[in-house]
């Protein structure tokens, strides 16, 4: 598949709302904070299940906060006056524009500019169960507390530890692609969150990024699990691993061996379950191979 949206750096988007635009005359601030927010979306047109990147220049901020609707992206890097944010797009998020708010907090209030990328469509595919289902014991009460504890593990918010894009983990065969529909009985049953590569047991996985390992157990349903949260809010899980090369709290580089492929856990072949999550969202990891250049 083309990949979109990394092809070029684009020009500033939007000029920003100075302050005294959103202050009565008699408190207008002082000239330091009527700096304008700037706005570099770096990735105007993102496919659903794509990783946006924006750049935001808010000079005298303390704070930013980048909204969409309910959602709100914290940003993880500050260098001076600049915060990058990441967004996850999830497969089903409608095509169209995707509007976000940024507000900046400085001593004196707030001071806010909007922007927005594109949504583009993707087709994904479609997958027929006739075996029995995993995604039932996955929802089964039992399998709760992992999917609790995983989560905790891909949601930690620490300072940005990868640069540039994500390798595969594994040399492997694609058997199962990011947002494959499954369809039980005709009825679907939810999105694969990332991707499935089979490879003979044994097979050496190796980190995708850089990062820190935020757990590395073993679990009933998802076999040996490792979570890398690379920082800036991106994880990455590998489940059904055959055996453990680090532990919890270990630091790894680009390559750094993970463990070896296995059949742990409810899998009925060896394989590597692959997935990134961008604040949570599960993304394409073949779509965030590369990253905007200098990210
Ligand atoms: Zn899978």
């Amino acid at each position: 598949m083309r990949f979109n949206g990394f092809t070029a750096r684009i020009p500033l988007l939007v000029i920003g709302v100075t302050l005294g635009l959103l202050l009565s005359p008699g408190t207008r601030p002082a000239r330091a904070n009527d700096a304008p927010l700037i706005l570099e979306v770096l990735t105007t047109d993102v496919p659903q299940g794509g990783t946006a990147f924006l750049l935001v220049d808010a000079p005298g901020a303390n704070r930013i906060t980048v909204q969409h609707g309910e959602f709100s992206y914290p940003p993880e890097l500050r260098l001076g006056s600049q915060w990058e944010v990441v967004m996850g797009v999830p497969a089903d998020a409608p095509a169209g524009r995707y509007e976000l708010l940024v507000e900046a907090e400085t001593d004196e209030g707030t001071r806010e500019a909007r922007t927005a990328f594109t949504i583009t469509k993707r087709a994904f595919p479609t997958q027929r169960l006739s075996r029995p289902s995993e995604e039932e014991q996955y929802a089964a009460p039992a399998a709760r507390g992992e999917t609790r504890l995983i989560a905790t593990a891909l949601n930690r918010v620490t300072p940005r530890r990868w640069h540039g894009g994500f390798a595969r983990p594994v040399a492997g065969d694609l058997t199962t692609d990011y947002g494959t529909q499954r369809l039980r009985n005709g009825k679907e049953v939810g999105r694969h969150a990332g991707l499935d590569l089979a490879a003979p047991r044994g097979t050496p996985v190796y980190a995708a990024a850089a990062g820190t390992v935020a757990l590395a157990r073993p679990l009933t349903l998802h076999g040996r699990t490792v979570v890398l949260d690379h920082g800036g809010g991106v994880a990455g899980l590998y489940l059904h691993l055959e055996d453990f090369a680090v532990k919890e709290g270990d630091l790894v580089i680009p390559g750094t061996l993970l463990g070896h492929v296995g059949t742990s856990g409810l899998t009925p072949a060896p394989h590597l379950h692959y997935a990134l999550y961008v604040h949570g969202t599960p993304v394409d990891p073949g779509l965030l191979k590369e990253v905007p250049d200098g990210w």
